[in-house]
């Protein structure tokens, strides 16, 4: 019996980086927050910190 894995979950780099599935920068390890069960950076799980981001799409 096989499970599929998304290569995101795979520890490739522990302790490393990762890419956030949302925004896909790179996020370094402990700087992130898990957020409906997906590892996000913090701009992407704190909506305060987006609000710059909201506001001037045009910037
Ligand atoms: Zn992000």
């Amino acid at each position: 019996m096989r499970v599929a894995v998304d290569p995101a979950e795979l520890p490739r780099h522990r302790g490393g980086r990762f890419l956030c599935p949302r925004c896909g920068e790179g996020v370094n390890f402990g700087r992130f927050a898990e957020v409906e069960g997906q590892r996000l950076c913090l701009t992407c799980a704190s909506p305060e910190l987006r609000y710059w981001e909201l506001a001037g799409p045009q910037a």
